[in-house]
C-alpha cells in the first residue's frame, strides 16, 4: 500500500456553498449546512483537502478580482474559525473550455497532487455538476462522488433534469469509479 497521503478534491460551489450562480463576493457566500462537520471527519479520516474550482466570473464580468480575493479570504477565515485545514485552493479564472485547467480538463487536480504529493488512485472527488466528475476521472482520481442532495445547494434543482440524467446513466461502465451521493453523510461512508 502506498504511504503517499490521500486527498478529498472538493469542488466549490454546490458542495461547499451554495451556488447562486457566479457567488463572488462575500455577500453572496452562504456555506452549505453540514459542510464543516463532513470536513472535519474526512481529515479524522486521513485525508488532505484542497478546493479546485472553476472561477470564469472574473473575466466574464460577474465580479472582480478583488472581489474573489476579500471572498478568498473570508472563505479560509472561516474554515480556520472552525478548525479545519484546507491544504490547497486552486481556482481556474479562464473561460475557454479548452484550458488544461478548466474543468472537466484535469490540470487543477493534477497540479494540486503534485504540490501536496497525493497518491491519485487513493484520493477522492467530490463534485455536483459532471464536469467535476469528468475532471476527477480525467485525473484518474480513484473515486468520483456526484453530490446530488435531494435539497441542494443551489438556487434550483436539476438533479433529475433530463441531460444530468443521460450523463448519470452514461457513467455506469465507470460505476466503481463514480458514485451519486446525496448527503455529506452518504458520501462519509466512502471515505474509508
Ligand atoms: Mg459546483
Amino acid at each position: 500500500m502506498s504511504d503517499r497521503s490521500r486527498c478529498l478534491f472538493l469542488d466549490r460551489d454546490g458542495v461547499i456553498n451554495w451556488d447562486f450562480g457566479y457567488v463572488g463576493t462575500v455577500e453572496r457566500f452562504k456555506f452549505s449546512e453540514g459542510i464543516f462537520d463532513f470536513l472535519r471527519k474526512a481529515e479524522e479520516k486521513g485525508f488532505l483537502l484542497a478546493i479546485v474550482s472553476n472561477q470564469s466570473g472574473v473575466k466574464k464580468g460577474h465580479f472582480t478580482m478583488d472581489d474573489y480575493c476579500a471572498l478568498e479570504k473570508h472563505i479560509i477565515g472561516e474554515f480556520k474559525a472552525n478548525k479545519i485545514n484546507i491544504a490547497l485552493m486552486e481556482n481556474c479564472f479562464e473561460i475557454d473550455d479548452n484550458h488544461p485547467d478548466r474543468k472537466p480538463n484535469p490540470g487543477m487536480i493534477l497540479r494540486a497532487a503534485k504540490k501536496l504529493g497525493v497518491d491519485l488512485t487513493r484520493s477522492i472527488m467530490i463534485g455536483d455538476k459532471v464536469s467535476d466528475i469528468r475532471a476527477g476521472l480525467n485525473a484518474r482520481v480513484g473515486l468520483n462522488l456526484w453530490f446530488l442532495p435531494d435539497s441542494p445547494f443551489i438556487d434550483k434543482n436539476y438533479a433529475d433534469t433530463p441531460d444530468v440524467l443521460k450523463e448519470i446513466a452514461s457513467m455506469k461502465e465507470k460505476a466503481s469509479q463514480v458514485k451519486v451521493v446525496k448527503s455529506f453523510d452518504e458520501a462519509l461512508i466512502y471515505l474509508t
